[in-house]
């Protein structure tokens, strides 16, 4: 029987993760593993003890403002920066950080490409082959079969001038898998890329993970990529892991302001805490008491001053219902803005609190009395400063 040459791509790449995650499945070590890393760049410490560890066939992703540390993070996995202080760093159990960067058994899509000009695609692709001492022949079948993966079949004598921006990205992704790396570490590969053709390349590379089953550890600035993308993120600030999670925990439980406000909270306001019963805590903000969710493992003070926020999508106009298991937090208001956005209508109103941003997606709810808002405490998030 004839296989399509992308199918028999799929099942050779496929046979060529499986063994490398077969060396690690079960009880067996994480895939990658990153203990206490520090990196400093003269004064700059650009990564402060920094844990960082995957499991394999995971998509993990470092999300974080450009200067972060997240290259840094990257650079020191494959082995391109040599870290300044460490505990451990392993690939499938394996102590690599001796280990120089083409035999770490990972490897890096960037953002610029880093394509040969003067190279066919079909010459790109297969490099990484050459380098490693693969025979010709064998090279040829593994780049076409890489270039199957990335639906670039029949452009493997192009030169890379002849290719759009994202089909360079292709190339570049299919001159990664071609070497069959464990781990996939890719460094902001969609940023060059319009907003169009960024969509399409996610689709893509959550298919190739998911044909694959190789580990990816992706880099990205942008929270909404984070959450389409990856089962794990790790969200950074200033060299250190600011929250990591699931990206359902990022979105619905920050655990500070600073998440919060990254993962795009509309309102936030500080209190000080007045009781505690588990999960649940009661903040005092201005007159008004609040309840909602501390998401942090370790619990707030009685007094300490925290952050309240809660998702405009998630406040409501008018009287909360009566028959609710969970109490909601209702406050007075005043309306002093509408905008408009065709799918749904912003609007602000004034509280106790402070200004409140509602988003209202039943254009016939706008029409009730805005003297009141509520939204659930299961909603409401409690944080740190
Ligand atoms: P990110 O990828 O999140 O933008 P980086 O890891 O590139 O962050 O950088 C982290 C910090 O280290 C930044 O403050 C940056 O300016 C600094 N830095 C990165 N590379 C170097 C370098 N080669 N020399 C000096 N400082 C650097
Ligand atoms: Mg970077």
């Amino acid at each position: 029987m004839l296989m399509s040459q992308g199918a028999r791509a799929d099942a050779n790449l496929h046979a060529a993760a499986a063994s490398a995650t077969t060396l690690s499945t079960g009880d067996g070590p994480p895939m990658l593993e990153v203990r206490d890393a520090t990196h400093r760049y003269g004064d700059v410490t650009a990564l402060d003890n920094v844990t960082v560890t995957a499991a394999p066939g995971e998509f993990l992703t470092i999300l974080g403002e450009s200067g972060s540390g997240k290259t840094t993070l990257l650079r020191i996995i494959s082995g391109l920066e040599r870290p300044s202080q460490i505990g451990a760093l392993r690939i499938a159990g394996q102590d690599v950080l001796d280990v120089p960067p083409s035999l770490r058994n990972c490897t890096t899509v960037f953002q610029s490409y880093a394509l040969f000009p003067h190279m066919s695609v079909g010459e790109n692709v297969a490099y990484g082959l050459k380098v490693r001492g693969v025979a010709p022949d064998e090279r040829r079948e593994r780049a076409l079969q890489a270039l199957a993966l990335v639906r670039l079949v029949g452009k493997d004598d192009r030169r890379i001038h002849q290719l759009s921006g994202g089909e360079r990205q292709r190339v570049a992704l299919a001159r990664a898998l071609v070497t069959r790396p464990a781990i996939l570490l890719l460094d902001e590969p969609l940023g060059a890329l319009d907003e169009k053709l960024r969509l399409d390349m996610q689709v893509e590379l959550l298919h190739l993970h998911h044909q694959l089953g190789m580990t990816f550890v992706y880099i990205t600035h942008s929270q909404e990529e984070a959450l389409t993308m990856s089962g794990r993120v790790i969200l950074m600030r200033r060299g250190r892991i600011a929250q990591a999670g699931p990206p359902r925990d990022l979105f619905d439980r920050p655990v500070s302001r600073f998440v919060a406000e990254f993962m795009g909270v509309d309102n936030i306001f500080e209190g000080k805490v007045e009781a505690l019963h588990g999960d649940r805590a009661s903040v005092r903000v201005g007159d008004e008491l609040i309840g909602g969710i501390w998401a942090d493992s370790r619990p707030p003070q009685i007094g300490e001053t925290v952050t309240v926020g809660v998702r405009a999508e998630r406040v409501r106009l008018g009287m909360p219902p009566v028959v609710d298991g969970d109490p909601a937090n209702a406050v007075p208001a005043r309306p002093i803005e509408a905008i408009y956005k065709g799918k749904y209508l912003d609007q602000t109103l004034d509280s106790a609190l402070g200004l409140i941003r509602v988003r209202i997606w039943d254009g016939d709810e706008a029409k009730g009395a805005a003297d009141r808002l509520w939204w659930r405490t299961s909603d409401c998030m409690v944080m740190r400063v």
